[in-house]
């Protein structure tokens, strides 16, 4: 993991630059929500629609990046998205601390409470 890849970072980058996914990304999250979504496939009517949608994958590279669980993914997306794209990444840091808001529009530091109202 990027030593400057700090969990709200993490959260941040994985939120909101997500067009920086690459196909098997994208489509292991879409995964990922359909089965939570279909309850691990308990919600018959769920399961079957993402089935039919295809968000449910059955492709082993896509499944693999699911292996060690939601976390981990997202930690390996957003610091692959961080590392290649940084420069293109609009990240809304805090003036006073340089550390990440909570979303792009925020206007208060969540680390040390400065407001840039
Ligand atoms: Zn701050």
């Amino acid at each position: 993991m990027n030593e400057n890849l700090y969990p709200a970072l993490v959260d941040y980058v994985f939120d909101y630059c997500g067009r920086f996914m690459n196909d098997k990304e994208n489509k292991a999250n879409w995964h990922h929500f359909a089965i939570e979504k279909s309850g691990n496939g308990t919600k018959e009517g769920f399961y079957n629609h993402f089935k039919e949608t295809k968000h449910i994958s059955s492709d082993p590279e896509v499944l693999a990046l699911l292996e060690n669980g939601f976390n981990a993914f997202k930690i390996k997306v957003a610091s692959r998205i961080y590392n290649e794209h940084k420069e293109k990444l609009d990240l809304n840091l805090c003036p006073k601390c340089f550390k990440i808001a909570r979303a792009p529009q925020a206007k208060q530091c969540r680390f040390c409470f400065h407001d840039w109202h």
